[in-house]
């Protein structure tokens, strides 16, 4: 069994040491130079949306996933006449398109904050009435970590969020004054067999994802966001690990989006979970038995991003996840995974990692 992965980043690099540790074999499609999955397997260096470097890598696989969201739909779509590729590529096709994403939340009566689309600075005039300020707007593709958003405070920010945004399509959300974010990561075979995480909780800064913790003491919540994942993963016909980010506000949650992938929030499942999300996602994409996903204990994880200071390196607690990247501000370059048998005792380890890393 080989199979083919988009994309050889830091999230293809642990899915092709899970597949190593399954005696799966991986292949790899990425223009970049150096990435870091190319420790787990060949990579063909080339464009994402290189309809025969597709075919190149397609060639020698038995079936095709990707580890990122901004490949070409169609490419995929003329691919998968031919071989199997999981997540579905209608799952990926409504992902990359904030607006097709909310509307499958509402077909599916999955609560979200208001929002409006935009395709001129009028629309950005009609969304501030409806959904009042402050708001957010958003490209509706190609959006990640936090770009391509601007915060509109007052009326006369509307200009510079057209000016900055436009013209393109966008999308107006009502700003959520949420308790806490929080991700719910799922898993279903092709036979339709789902397994769901305990709910993670995660703290972002500048957009970009800091620290997640699970589980969380979350009471009705849990069993809420998993009705939310079964219906997505049902409805999708899906096949592999799909994330939900969502804002908690009191016993509400509110959908805010979802990554047809594995995602960066369930990177504590690797040492925190019987089985990590990586493993699931290989075993869902190939037809093996999807693994226990109970956690082990109480699980943090802290993001490493545009350093990896030394101190961090002879910590005496935590896994140290090193990707290999060339440091750049604002990239993730690793991550440290804790666990303990106590809430307690696991906050103290996140607290002293996030000291040395801040
Ligand atoms: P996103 O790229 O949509 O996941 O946004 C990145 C981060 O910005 C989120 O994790 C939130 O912390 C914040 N954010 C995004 N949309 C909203 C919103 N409608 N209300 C409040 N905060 C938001």
């Amino acid at each position: 069994m080989r199979v083919g992965i988009i994309g050889a980043g830091q999230l293809g690099q642990m899915l092709g040491f899970a597949a190593r540790d399954l005696d799966i074999e991986c292949g790899f499609l990425d223009p970049s130079p150096a990435p870091p999955a190319r420790a787990c397997g060949e990579v063909i260096q080339k464009p994402f949306d290189d309809i025969d470097a597709l075919r190149e890598l397609a060639a020698n696989c038995d079936v095709i996933t990707y580890e990122f969201e901004n490949v070409p739909v169609e490419a995929l779509q003329q691919l998968q006449e031919s071989m199997p590729i999981y997540p579905p590529v209608d799952a990926l096709r409504q992902a990359q398109d904030r607006l097709l994403e909310k509307q499958l939340f509402e077909a599916l009566a999955i609560p979200l904050p208001g929002y409006h689309a935009i395709d001129s600075y009028d629309d950005c005039r009609a969304a501030a009435d409806k959904l009042g300020l402050p708001m957010v707007i958003k490209t509706r593709r190609l959006g990640y970590d936090g770009k391509g958003q601007f915060v509109v405070r007052a009326p006369d920010e509307l200009e510079a969020a057209w000016q900055s945004l436009g013209p393109q399509a966008l999308i107006a959300e009502q700003w959520v004054k949420f308790d806490m974010e929080v991700s719910a990561i799922g898993v279903r075979d092709p036979q339709g067999n789902i397994r769901t995480y305990d709910l993670t909780r995660n703290v972002h800064r500048d957009g970009i994802l800091r620290t997640s913790r699970a589980p969380l003491d979350a009471g009705g919540l849990q069993q809420t966001a998993s009705t939310y994942m079964r219906n997505l993963l049902q409805h999708l016909d899906y096949v592999g690990v799909l994330a939900l980010e969502l804002f908690v506000c009191g016993d509400q949650l509110l959908a805010n989006e979802f990554a047809p992938r594995v995602h960066n929030s369930g990177h504590w499942t690797i040492e925190g979970a019987a089985t990590s999300q990586f493993e699931n996602h290989v075993r869902a994409v190939t037809g093996l038995p999807l693994g226990d996903t109970r956690c082990l204990g109480h699980a943090g994880m802290v993001n490493l991003i545009g350093e990896i200071p030394e101190r961090v390196r002879s910590l005496g607690s935590g896994h140290l996840h090193d990707y290999g990247k060339t440091p750049r501000p604002g990239r993730k370059l690793g991550h440290i995974s804790v666990v303990h048998e106590t809430p307690a005792g696991r906050d103290a380890l996140l607290r002293e990692i996030d000291d040395i890393v801040t």
